[in-house]
């Protein structure tokens, strides 16, 4: 057991503002690093010390392992938390970190290393027990090989990146006659964006949900699942908004599912927060990936669960394991999450700028998680999100009225949101009975006319 006094917050935006804030509340001092173009964030105001770590490009800031470990040296910060996105996934961070006697708030980094490579990560999931998807036994050769299994599985197949993430690398095959062409884009896509062109295959699903599961490990063998998250609504394999708990999903298939993925996680020795992607179609389940760190959409869960995720995180980095058992889990009512863009909401196009005016919404069960301010400069440099909209009813009807009226009292002038597309979705009926795939909402994009404004 070592008790962190101090912690250096390794992100920018929201979800530094929220790690800063369960520190705050567990009496841990918190520094803040920001690149020279956040240096009037909300995190960097509000922290107990902020450090500059380079210009506004993330390779030479958020990205830039050096600059931070010295800032956590300097601080004398006892502990690493590195939100989600930038380092949250790279094991030679972690690695780096625990070098330094620091502790890193995430798991073990050699698990960290195994999820990170999808193929490893397939291989070990399925070892632990989680149904796959189709596809190849690891990465595809050549093409001969890759002809081979997709005659096995049955056409549409999809080639992805071992290294990938953010849906980039990601190619449809439709039949065999474009699968040579396609295999090579992909693999050149991939070494673009990650430096590997390493490529394997799945059986393309026509029309799942994706469903992923939120767990937890001490790191000494106990694991506990937190229930699911439906992240089913997406553009561009990005999401929009994700609910908990999924409207396709009863009791017994939760608990069910949840004892596989906590059980596999007990035996691996996981250590801290995860998260166990599926698709799901036809009442079945496929792994996907894990991502082994805090999710965007991880309120959601928190609002079902009324447990603080960060606050688990760093019980667990501290040694003092997890604050609940499984039974000690329940779920209660009904939560979403809408994130908020600074984005034309009918083209997607980034809308940088100036936040002339900002009020966010409140009353009983509304939570906003968000760096903004009247006067605020969004960036350009960085991802679009600006804000996160949580809502819980104690059923889903209830948790939908709700977000309608918090969506009716947010106010950001300044640079377009994508507020509209938000308050447009919530009016569809088939959204309102949850009737929606992972395919759904960009053919809805496609016929229906989102406004400019909210
Ligand atoms: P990434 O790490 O790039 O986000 P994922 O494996 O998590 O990649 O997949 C991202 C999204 O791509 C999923 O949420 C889903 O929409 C789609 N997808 C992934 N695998 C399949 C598959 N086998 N069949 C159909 N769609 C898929």
């Amino acid at each position: 057991m070592r008790e962190i006094k101090k912690l250096l917050i390794a992100n920018r935006g929201e979800i530094a503002l929220r790690i800063h804030r369960a520190c705050h509340e567990m009496g841990i001092k918190t520094v803040a690093v920001h690149s020279t173009a956040d240096a009037d964030a909300m995190h960097v105001r509000l922290a107990d010390e902020a450090i500059c770590i380079g210009p506004p490009s993330a390779t030479e800031s958020y990205l830039n392992i050096p600059n931070i470990i010295s800032a956590a040296e300097i601080s004398g910060a006892d502990a690493v938390h590195p939100g989600y996105g930038f380092l949250s996934e790279n094991a030679k961070f972690a690695e780096i970190v625990e070098s330094h006697d620091i502790l890193f708030v995430g798991p073990k980094p050699e698990h960290i290393r195994v999820m990170g490579d999808k193929v490893e990560a397939k291989r070990t999931a399925g070892a632990l027990g989680l149904p796959l998807v189709p596809g190849s036994d690891g990465p595809l050769n050549d093409v001969e090989e890759a002809k081979q299994v997709a005659n096995a599985i049955g056409y549409p197949v999809l080639i992805k990146a071992a290294s990938g993430g953010g849906g980039r690398g990601m190619k449809v095959v439709p039949s065999e006659d474009q699968l040579e062409t396609l295999m090579k884009q992909a693999g050149s896509e991939a070494k673009a964006a990650f430096g590997d062109a390493t490529v394997y295959m799945e059986k393309y699903l026509g029309n799942p949900r994706h469903i992923e599961f939120q767990v937890f490990g001490d790191g000494e063998g106990n694991a506990v699942h937190l229930g699911e998250r439906d992240c089913s609504l997406q553009r561009r394999h990005q999401k929009v908004l994700e609910e908990a708990p999924s409207p396709v999903l009863g009791h017994a298939e939760r608990d069910r599912m949840g004892g596989i993925v906590a059980d596999a996680m007990a035996e691996m020795g996981y250590r801290g927060a995860g998260t166990i992607e599926f698709l799901w179609e036809n009442g079945e389940f496929y792994f996907i990936e894990m991502n082994t760190r805090l999710q965007v959409e991880h309120p959601v869960t928190e609002a079902i669960t009324g447990l603080d995720l960060v606050r688990e995180q760093i019980r667990v980095a501290e040694g003092r394991g997890l604050s609940v058992t499984q039974d000690q889990v329940t779920f209660h009512g009904h939560a979403i999450e809408c994130r908020i863009n600074a984005e034309d909401p009918r083209t997607f196009a980034p809308s940088p700028g100036t936040v002339t005016q900002f009020h966010a919404p409140g009353g009983m069960h509304v939570r906003v998680d968000s760096g903004l301010y009247s006067g605020y400069r969004v960036p350009p440099y960085y991802d679009s999100m600006i804000a996160k909209l949580i809502v819980y009813g104690t059923t889903r009807e209830r948790c939908l009225m709700r977000l309608r009226r918090a969506l009716e009292e947010m106010a950001i002038e300044g640079v377009k949101t994508t507020v509209p597309l938000h308050q447009a979705l919530l009016d569809d009926p088939e959204f309102q009975k949850g009737d929606y795939t992972i395919k759904w909402l960009e053919e809805w994009l496609k016929r229906e006319e989102v406004p400019a404004e909210a």
